[in-house]
């Protein structure tokens, strides 16, 4: 059972030296029960006390990493069930699968397109994140030549896909320095398997047709000295697929089960040739508990939905998602061209800067930075009112970008027109429409003059 904050002032050394970047043990002690500190901050406590608390105050569901450098990325860590509850932690990973039969182009080319595929979006990059090596050839040589040259092709961590631990261990000699993930001891191979993994240092998946026998060969892995385990539970079906993902998270988090306290990793077109069924099913396991989802192949109409869909279900519910403050270009606007003034909600940023990119006028966006609200809400909260907005246009810059000073104001807040127009003593404040979606005819029809 998780340790209260008291459980853990007890066993700190209550010198409140504030070494560990809070002032007193106590206030330490609250923090590490809400896993927002590590205990490895507290340079005093006893080696004894740190294992107790190390493992008390881990999440239920182990942190994984991948990779090494600018690339490593960790899955697994989670504490929730659903996002509403907090936040989820660590996002799930998109990767897509090589066969090691591939001529070698078709090697080069999937590994570096999943190098290279990346879109920003609400100022974050979003991008597939590894490359998993299938061995089909039924060759080690074949494949470590099919490992080599994907890694020279990529910085993206490498997955290792093999039953064969010989053909494991030909890939594994290539990049074991760069974290790979072992794929995958099940219950015939598994001693062998956690051998390699091991050695080498580097995760390994434990895979199994039923939970129960996942369960159980994850415990002999545990057993044989493997710490970092990701579980690849085999279903026969979609259905059954879900349902296992929704019974490890269930486990792992309020039964605290150990052998399935570990990240996921999922094949959505497992048995499935329809690419769009395959996107569907890697959404379903996006949000339902998948660590690691590989695909066939990285066809940016299918993935930038996911990604997009990725970045919604990671972000914390309890923050808005924002933009920076600033003045954003549209087009190529020049100093005649529209300005329109908005709030830095990301919503409100999307549809309406896709609403002026539509109308293909370019224009001036001046986004405010009123805490991730939109419009109204944030009018309502005080946030977006005239003496706060003049405030907001005297230093953003925009004065020095046009000469005709007219300012578009969104029609819902028409009613601060009046007192803006004052605060603003250069500027015409010019009541734009409500919608959005009328911005575009509202473009094309407008004059600087
Ligand atoms: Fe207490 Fe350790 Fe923090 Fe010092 S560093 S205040 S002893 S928890």
């Amino acid at each position: 059972m998780a340790l209260t904050g008291l459980d853990i002032f007890k066993k700190l050394p209550k010198t409140n030296c504030g070494e560990c970047g809070v002032p007193t043990c106590m206030a330490f002690a609250m923090k590490l029960a809400a896993r927002q500190v590590e205990i490895v901050l507290c340079p005093y406590v006893s080696d004894e006390a740190k294992a107790e608390l190390s493992e008390a105050s881990a999440a239920p569901i182990k942190k994984i990493t991948l990779g090494t450098g600018d690339y490593a990325f960790n899955i697994g860590e989670e504490t929730i069930m659903y996002r509403h509850e907090k936040t989820f932690v660590n996002p799930a990973a998109f990767g897509v699968v090589i066969d090691d039969a591939a001529d070698d182009a078709t090697i080069v080319n999937k590994a570096k397109s999943a190098q290279a595929m990346e879109y920003e979006r609400v100022e974050q990059k979003l991008r597939p994140r590894v490359v998993g090596i299938k061995a089909t050839s039924g060759s080690a040589d074949k494949f470590a030549a099919a490992v080599a040259k994907a890694a020279e092709n990529t910085k993206l961590p490498l997955i290792l896909i093999s039953d064969d631990p010989a053909t494991v261990k030909a890939g594994l000699d290539i990049v074991k320095d760069n974290k790979p993930l072992v794929y995958g001891a099940d219950s015939n191979n598994f001693q062998a398997m956690a051998d390699l993994a091991k050695e080498a240092g580097v995760p390994l998946a434990v895979k199994a047709a039923t939970l129960e026998e996942l369960a159980d060969v994850s415990e002999k892995v545990i057993a044989a000295g493997v710490k970092d385990i990701v579980l690849a539970p085999q279903a026969k079906d979609a259905a059954e697929g879900l349902k296992d993902l929704v019974y490890i998270r269930r486990a792992a988090l309020r039964q605290k089960y150990k052998p399935l306290g570990f990240p996921t990793i999922t094949f959505p077109a497992n048995g499935i040739a329809d690419p769009e069924l395959e996107m569907a099913l890697a959404g379903v396991h996006l949000m339902k508990y998948g660590g690691l989802i590989m695909m066939n192949d990285l066809d940016p109409a299918r993935v930038l939905p996911l990604l997009v869909l990725q970045q919604n279900i990671y972000t914390d519910p309890q923050k808005p998602m924002q933009m920076s403050e600033g003045i954003y270009e549209i087009g190529e606007p020049k100093d005649d061209s529209p300005v329109l003034l908005t709030t830095n909600f990301s919503l409100t940023y999307f549809i309406v800067s896709g609403e002026v990119e539509a109308s293909r006028v370019p224009t001036w966006l001046c986004v405010m930075d009123v805490e991730g609200l939109s419009v109204l809400t944030a009018w309502a909260a005080g946030k977006f009112v005239p003496e706060k907005i003049a405030e907001f246009v005297k230093k953003s810059g925009i004065n020095d970008k046009v000469k005709h000073h007219n300012m578009i104001l969104p029609g819902y807040v028409a009613q601060i027109s009046g007192e803006l127009d004052e605060e603003l003593s250069d500027w015409k404040v010019i009541v734009g429409p409500r919608e959005a979606g009328d911005i575009p005819h509202y473009l094309k029809s407008w004059s600087a003059g």
